[in-house]
């Protein structure tokens, strides 16, 4: 609840002034931790509705505040109860997520699949929409190693609605939410298997109904692909903010890459102090030169090619730097030249999207 999380600030705030410095939204729009809490309390008008628009929710703060406070929990309950009170969503991203969701929701991506082979599926492997954009063939090539590792388990494409919960529409993302839980319980399933970092913070937080495991801890549990290939490179690796608290996927995926022979770097920020990498809360609908900074200062902290497990941050750093999926690593052959590939277009992202689907249903509709 809103005034349960300004009581916090309020109560605990003890003025140091490190969110202003460390973060780039909160050192752009507040003097300091006095007019921050004041403006918080007040709240914001249609006019002024950009600022609570303009954070990427990443929860950066609360990782180096003395108090432990996440503003970006302050400015998520503010988008709900703008919303509430008829005065939000920021008109731009509304009207952008509402046509992505509503098409990854449509028969152009969604589906839910049963491992031909099986009357139900207990394991379900839900790659997400950005993995799903990012590249067919690796979601492929992950569900094929996901039956060799465990018979029967089924496939569901559609998107986990966190950009919905971002705008601050509650209910219409615990419809999604609703949605989603009641396929996957036509599909027999008791745990998700999750690539998504932000799928995996959502169904987390969320949704109870189901175990999740993130890919990156059941590769670790149950072996690499017998044929993923070794190699010797020093990549700096960058944690999604939405991971920020999962040590066990942190820790997976670290040894997934020092399996494979390479060698990692420790970005100053990382693990539970990493930063955004500028995608996350809409802000890029809000204030995109905002966003253009954060990646930048993001990406100013690595020394080498940069390896991520989130499909949207891998997109965005590409825009400053060599960049690639953890996924390419273990699945594509071509990783060297995943590295140098620019971000999809947005219509190719949903191109990908739509050909993977066609292409599961060829492979194991039934
Ligand atoms: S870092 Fe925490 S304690 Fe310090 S000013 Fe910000 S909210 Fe207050
Ligand atoms: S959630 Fe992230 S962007 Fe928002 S105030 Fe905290 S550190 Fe800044």
């Amino acid at each position: 609840m809103l005034e349960d999380h300004l009581k916090l600030l309020r109560d605990y705030c003890v003025n140091c002034g490190l969110c202003l410095k460390e973060c780039e939204f909160m050192g752009k729009v507040f003097e300091s931790p006095n007019s921050m809490r004041d403006q918080l309390e007040a709240g914001y008008s249609k006019e002024s509705m950009k600022v609570p628009y303009s954070c990427t929710l990443c929860g950066f703060c609360e990782a180096f505040c003395p108090s432990e406070l996440n503003i970006g929990k302050v400015v998520l309950e503010i988008r709900a109860k703008m919303v509430d009170e008829g005065q939000g969503p920021l008109p731009v991203a509304k009207k952008f997520v509402e046509i992505d969701q509503n098409r990854v929701a449509s028969d152009e991506f969604a589906i839910s699949l049963l491992d031909p082979d099986a009357q139900k599926s207990g394991d379900v492997f839900f790659p997400g929409c950005n993995l799903s954009g990012y590249s067919p063939e690796i979601v492929i090539k992950v569900y094929d190693y996901l039956r060799s590792k465990l018979p029967g388990t089924g496939i569901m494409l559609g998107c986990c609605g966190n950009p919905t919960l971002e705008l601050g529409e509650t209910e219409k993302f615990q419809g999604i939410l609703r949605n989603l839980e009641s396929e996957l319980e036509k599909m027999g399933a008791t745990r998700m298997i999750l690539a998504c970092p932000y799928c995996y913070y959502t169904f987390k937080h969320f949704g109870a109904k189901f175990e999740i495991i993130s890919l990156y801890e059941f590769m670790t549990e149950h072996g690499l692909p017998e044929n993923a290939i070794t190699g010797s490179s020093t990549f700096s690796l960058y944690d999604s903010c939405r991971a920020r608290w999962e040590f066990g996927m942190q820790d997976s995926v670290r040894k997934i890459i020092t399996d494979l022979g390479h060698g990692i770097e420790e970005m100053r920020y990382s693990r539970e102090l990493t930063r955004c990498c500028g995608m996350g809360g809409g802000i890029s609908y809000a204030d995109i030169r905002l966003q253009k900074t954060m990646t930048r200062n993001t990406v100013a902290e690595a020394e080498h090619d940069l390896i991520t497990y989130c499909a949207t941050c891998r997109e965005t750093f590409s825009s400053e730097k060599r960049a690639m999926h953890v996924l390419d690593l273990v699945f594509n052959p071509d990783w060297e030249t995943a590295l140098s590939n620019p971000a999809r277009k947005p219509s190719e992202a949903r191109e990908n999207q739509t050909s993977l689907r066609a292409q599961l249903v060829e492979k194991f509709g039934k």
